[in-house]
């Protein structure tokens, strides 16, 4: 894939600002953790044009994928491309005659002819073999039947989806619903997967390109609620797909060993405004409709006048949790507890000001940088809040990336590490807001710039904000009035720039 090469990840320590080690320690240290969601189309590969087809191959020693090629109304595959990844090709070629080995297997094909010989015997091809720029093609309706004698070992090749098995090597999802409130749906896989995810209104799609899976026990699987309802398995042009369908819009989140995505409803509705799959707003938009910075704000002339529907969605991301327990703020008290409580307030705070909240961790649970960063990403949110907590200085401290800001749009291909730079000169006045805001309490805030994960992998306005005792020492980092005073700071603030807020092309 295009972005393994963008994810090493490295900062000159020259580059934080930051006063806390443990900030840095953290981020450090689990930005080690690599793996890495490719998610949302606003951000990814967009993929080969629509007319290439493709076969894919999953085998024990490779997973690839071939380009297919059309001729007089059959379809063809390279037939040294399609050996070479499984074992020792050497080949030969004069004039129409092609002579091959796979490894101890000898083989001969002859341009225009479908009779072929391996292994000493005649085989027929259900086409004529073909010398296509120099390269011997056969016929994809073939396979199921040449590469066991190449092989010595059955194949099972799914001819219509134009995927290749080779062994047993198919990995299967099963799924187990968790009706509380919001709905989650656990997609659990044989083996780690690491499909592409996007989402649109009422659906979110992974598609797995590099993954061998196979289609679960019923290709479409109903779900006993109002709000997850449906998983549909479908596959086509080498790439399985798992749709999981909705009445609310969809995130997903990953067990770190990429056998489990957790797929959430994101909550929409207020007042009895129920979510439907048509509500705008930058939390259910498809990419096309945030391809101007504009779009967020604008209401389209079909939605209705109230603001309740068209609502912009706030992920608020609290910092740490699980094994990973943040700074020792007190003897007892850790990071980890201080953010979710924290977090949990300003989700009401953002909530009642009108904002949908996905809340990143509501409980006692652990995800790395990344796939924080990736789940804003696909939810496609207008903006992204990440929480902290230190023992010493005062007040607040509010962070923006320090990544370099881009000139102009590179278009879709965004480094996974700098995913960060169209979005930051919002991310800037989102913070400027939120430190005015906080000194109109006389709340002490300072804000800075550092190069922190995963304010840079986010493509949406990000910022995050340290909160540090006030006059009352550590126990303030645990009262509720005083994380209340920062909470409705950092949901004034982000109100007062609603209208710049969503994702830059
Ligand atoms: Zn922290």
């Amino acid at each position: 894939m295009r972005w393994s090469s963008k994810l090493q990840f490295s900062v000159p320590s020259s580059q934080f600002s930051v006063p806390s080690s443990r900030w840095k320690a953290g981020y450090w240290v689990l930005s080690t953790g690599y793996w890495v969601l490719l998610a949302s189309a606003t951000f990814l590969y967009a993929g080969p044009s629509a007319d290439e087809k493709h076969i894919s191959v999953y085998s024990p020693v490779a997973i690839y994928t071939l380009p297919v090629l059309e001729h007089a109304g059959h379809e063809y595959v390279g037939l040294l491309e399609l050996l070479e990844p499984l074992g020792r090709v050497s080949s030969q070629s004069t004039g129409r005659l092609l002579r091959l080995r796979y490894n101890a297997v000898d083989a001969e094909f002859v341009a225009g002819k479908t009779r072929a010989k391996i292994r000493g015997r005649d085989f027929d091809l259900t086409a004529p073999f073909l010398i296509e720029n120099s390269r011997g093609m056969v016929p994809l309706n073939s396979l199921s039947t040449l590469l066991p004698r190449f092989l010595g070992t059955p194949v099972n090749f799914r001819e219509s989806a134009r995927r290749l098995f080779v062994g047993d090597v198919g990995i299967q999802p099963s799924f187990r619903l968790d009706a509380s409130n919001p709905p989650r749906l656990e997609v659990t896989f044989s083996a780690p997967v690491n499909p592409t995810i996007s989402t649109e209104p009422g659906r979110l799609r992974m598609l797995f390109k590099r993954d061998p899976v196979v289609s679960p026990a019923s290709q479409s699987i109903s779900f006993d609620s109002q709000v997850i309802t449906h998983a549909a398995y479908s596959e086509n042009d080498g790439t399985a797909e798992l749709d999981i369908e909705a009445s609310a819009s969809l995130m997903a989140s990953f067990s770190s060993d990429r056998r489990t995505i957790i797929v959430s409803a994101i909550q929409q509705e207020t007042s009895g405004t129920p979510a439907t799959p048509n509500a705008s707003g930058p939390g259910t938009q498809n990419p096309a409709q945030t391809s101007s910075p504009a779009a967020t704000n604008a209401t389209p002339a079909s939605a209705s006048g109230n603001p309740a529907t068209h609502r912009i969605l706030a992920v608020v991301d609290p910092g740490h949790g699980g094994d990973e327990r943040g700074a020792a703020l007190s003897d007892t008290l850790a990071e980890k507890d201080v953010t979710l409580g924290f977090g949990r307030l300003l989700r009401h705070e953002l909530e009642v000001r009108g904002f949908a909240v996905a809340l990143l961790r509501d409980g006692d649970t652990s995800s790395t940088l990344d796939q924080r960063a990736a789940a804003a990403n696909v939810a496609h949110a207008g903006i992204y809040i990440s929480l902290h907590a230190v023992s010493q200085g005062s007040g607040a401290r509010v962070y923006t990336s320090l990544l370099p800001v881009e000139g102009t749009n590179k278009g879709v291909f965004h480094a996974w590490n700098a995913a960060q730079a169209p979005a930051l000169p919002v991310s800037r006045i989102v913070s400027a807001a939120i430190v005015a805001e906080m000194q109109k309490r006389q709340f002490p805030v300072r804000g800075s710039s550092a190069s922190l994960r995963p304010l840079n992998n986010v493509v949406m306005p990000a910022v995050a904000v340290e909160l540090a005792p006030g006059t009352g020492g550590v126990a303030d980092l645990t009262s509720a009035n005083y994380q209340q005073r920062a909470a409705s700071a950092i949901a004034d603030a982000v109100v007062s720039v609603r209208d710049r807020l969503g994702v830059q092309q």
